[in-house]
């Protein structure tokens, strides 16, 4: 921390999204005067950070989200029907001996699984402690995005390989990078100056994505396929890999277990038939799957694109297929094996994911219907599993141990199979950004108590009963990573919690002591807490912080060592973790029952993606930040030109977009880069500047997307519960008013 004349530079984690840039935060008299990031030296890695930065929207426009008008700065309680907006200020005292009151006697009456949380948004909140509180409440009920946010693509990749396979590390060795369904231009900019860069250098770029992003438009070869068909596609490709001989037989032989059967399973997916239900030439799926297996080593990214669709378990099976039958597994420049820090203690030494016993455990809402994702058993077992190779526990909070969600919402409002009467939501605006708002809005009305933990009030807010001003990441320290990678980062506080906001950390620590858990919780401050996980290091917090974080080296080929983390210890292409939950080992391609082949198409004809990304914007967050907003003043969804002429709209044109299900409203963007029958829309939008009453709600009605959607069954992949946003049926037309 340098130190100038009243002014200091911190170093701090931004807060503002998930790349978690470590940047600078300059600092005068105690306020924030900037962010940015300091090129430490020349190198290429330390530019492409700087640029990340410098072109960041959010990471301008600190000062203005510091001491925004709008930020929550006081303990609020609801004072009259929820949805009136009207809040008495409250101490935070009176606040937390009420809320725990009331947890307490919840648990009492009902169980403890009659409290349930819901978390997810970034803002640096450290969840682990979330994640401890819960476990020591004793609550199993845990919402979110978890299942369409990597957490379905990590538990994959954990019964097929036995490890984490997911964060592409490119560097100059890789020689052909398959994207599926992402953008880094708009969603991870470090990422994009990398692959630009090592393209620019020979490497090769295949895209898969329904939409000529900035990815596909430099590729060199774009498969723009039907979206929700990427499980079918990547069946072909594997077809003609295996077919024409192109896979790795040594590693195969070695190290794979259900070859055979792939073998046979894939000839159900010539390039041909693929390629009608695609829409992707066969010639180019031929082309692509070359490509990837002749230039080695090579990677597979999916992001949230796969993530998304109606055969997502499916499509992620086939994903890593690729890497294993070529021999692109944990390889220098291919798809490497994530290991965790040796000695770190990090998230997971905290959240005390083994505290609940096996019947509490059970009580996991969806646990029955989705036995391989909503399930702490199936966690444990590839916990297990997987330590043997990895040396140290899996961290859950972040991709484990999540209810079904949709079903939570559905047990709030029916009592059944048990009552969930309390809700506590951190960091996150499910109104917003999750399907069926209208259905989450009703479970939202039924509670009995709900506490909401946010740095602004949101439409999710509204309907609490309390409110709790959060810090915000530049009122707080930080540190992330170390659980899935060797190296971790640790930034500071810029400046201590404004006003009366307060860590989260602080939250659950005093509603911890009060609810019996004080042994728990010796650190009496998050700095506290985070020096004892940073003793295997000898280092405090302060010096790690000075430091940004530690990094240990990268291993490659760890399997040759400690074989992979399975019950075989082999790559499991079937996995037998997904055997003996009765599903079908294989995966394999099946049109999706609300899709476009089905009768609803006939009324509504385009299909709807949503999520992909607005580089302004992270999620529903910032809308109202007036130098972010004035960048990206309105929800946009992009609609091939042919079409629009077809439908009489014109570029600028406010459109409704149509489901059975509601309609909402959009500002349309001509482009060609786009199939003719398929429509993107953003989401996370919503007015801050309407009203907060019902019915407005700050306008969550308007043009939040995820009222097109639904959440029940036939929305959700049967194998692990995560829904549909990429593939619905709409209809659009000009809106007149
Ligand atoms: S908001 Fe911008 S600066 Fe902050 S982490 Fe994201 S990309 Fe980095």
């Amino acid at each position: 921390m340098a130190v100038l004349t009243g002014v200091e530079i911190k170093n701090v984690i931004c807060g503002l999204c998930s790349d978690h840039c470590r940047v600078q935060v300059e600092v005068n008299n105690g306020k924030v005067i900037r962010q940015f990031y300091e090129m430490k030296k020349s190198s290429k890695t330390s530019q492409k950070w700087h640029t990340v930065v410098t072109s960041c929207a959010r990471a301008r426009s600190v000062s203005e989200l510091l001491d925004h008008p709008d930020r929550l700065n006081y303990p609020l309680k609801r004072i009259s029907a929820r949805g009136e907006n009207k809040w008495q200020r409250v101490s935070w005292q009176e606040a937390l001996d009420d809320i725990a009151s009331k947890l307490a006697e919840i648990r009492d009456k009902y169980g403890a699984e009659a409290v349930a949380f819901t978390c997810d948004g970034e803002n640096n909140c450290a969840e682990e402690y979330r994640a401890r509180f819960q476990a020591l409440f004793g609550t199993p009920n845990l919402a979110g995005q978890a299942q369409i946010c990597y957490g379905v693509a990590l538990n994959v990749a954990l019964a097929m390989i036995g490890g984490v396979v997911h964060f592409p590390s490119i560097n100059q060795m890789t020689k052909c990078l398959v994207l599926i369904g992402a953008n880094p231009a708009t969603a991870t900019r470090f990422f994009w100056y990398q692959l630009q860069d090592l393209k620019n250098a020979g490497m090769k770029l295949i895209v898969i994505d329904p939409r000529v992003s900035e990815s596909a438009a430099i590729a060199d070869i774009h498969l723009q396929l039907r979206p929700g068909t990427d499980t079918a596609l990547l069946l072909g490709m594997i077809n003609v890999i295996i077919n024409e001989g192109l896979y790795d037989k040594e590693f195969v032989d070695k190290w794979c277990l259900g070859f055979d059967r792939v073998v046979q399973r894939v000839q159900e997916y010539p390039p041909e038939k693929v390629a009608e239900i695609t829409w992707v030439p066969s010639e180019k799926i031929r082309e692509a799957a070359r490509m990837y297996a002749a230039n080695k080593p090579g990677i597979v990214s999916h992001n949230m694109g796969l993530e998304q669709t109606p055969n997502a378990t499916r499509g992620f099976q086939t994903r890593y297929i690729l890497p294993a039958i070529t021999g692109n597994l944990d390889v220098p420049g291919g798809d490497l094996i994530m290991s965790p820090h040796p000695t770190y203690r990090f998230a997971g030494e905290v959240e005390c994911s083994d505290v609940m016993s096996p019947e509490q455990e059970a009580k996991m809402i969806g646990s029955q219907d989705y036995p391989f994702y909503s399930s702490w058993a199936t966690f444990h077992k590839l916990d297990e599993n997987t330590r043997r190779v990895r040396g140290r526990r899996l961290t859950a909070y972040w991709f484990a141990g999540y209810a079904h969600t949709p079903s939570v919402w559905r047990t709030i409002i029916s009592g059944k199979p048990y009552p969930i009467k309390a809700l506590i939501t951190e960091g996150t605006n499910p109104l917003l950004t999750l399907p069926n708002p209208k259905l989450v809005y009703q479970a939202l009305k039924k509670l009995d108590f709900h506490v909401a933990i946010d740095v602004f009030m949101t439409p999710t807010c509204l309907l609490a009963d309390y409110v709790l001003p959060a810090a915000c990441y530049l009122e707080k320290p930080f540190m992330v990573g170390g659980d899935y990678m060797p190296s971790f980062s640790v930034g500071e506080a810029a400046i201590p919690p404004m006003y009366e906001r307060k860590r989260e950390y602080n939250i659950w620590r005093e509603l911890a002591l009060r609810l019996g858990q004080k042994e728990h919780w010796p650190w009496e401050s998050l700095e506290e807490a985070y020096n004892w996980r940073l003793e295997p290091l000898a280092a405090t917090f302060e010096e790690m912080a000075k430091r940004g974080g530690d990094n240990s080296p990268v291993e490659f080929k760890k399997y040759e060592k400690t074989g992979f983390g399975t019950p075989s210890g082999k790559v499991e292409l079937t996995p037998s973790m997904l055997e003996e939950l009765g599903f079908d080992p294989l995966p394999s391609y099946t049109e999706w029952s609300q899709g476009w082949k089905s009768p609803l198409a006939r009324e509504y004809p385009l299909i709807l993606i949503t999520g992909a990304r607005n580089r302004h914007y992270y999620h529903s967050q910032a809308r109202q930040i007036k130098s972010v907003r004035d960048k990206s003043p309105y929800p946009l969804a992009q609609l091939n030109t042919d079409k629009t002429r077809e439908l009489g709209i014109n570029d600028g044109d406010w459109i409704w977009i149509e489901t059975p299900k509601g309609k909402v409203r959009f500002k349309c963007q001509c482009t060609s880069g786009i199939l003719p029958d398929v429509i993107s829309a953003e989401h996370g939008w919503w007015f801050p500047e309407d009203s907060a009453e019902e019915p407005s709600l700050h306008g969550v009605w308007k043009s939040n997307i995820n009222v097109l959607l639904d959440d029940g069954p036939e929305w959700c992949d049967p194998i692990s519960g995560a829904w549909v946003l990429r593939a619905a049926q709409c209809r659009v037309y000009k809106a007149q008013d």
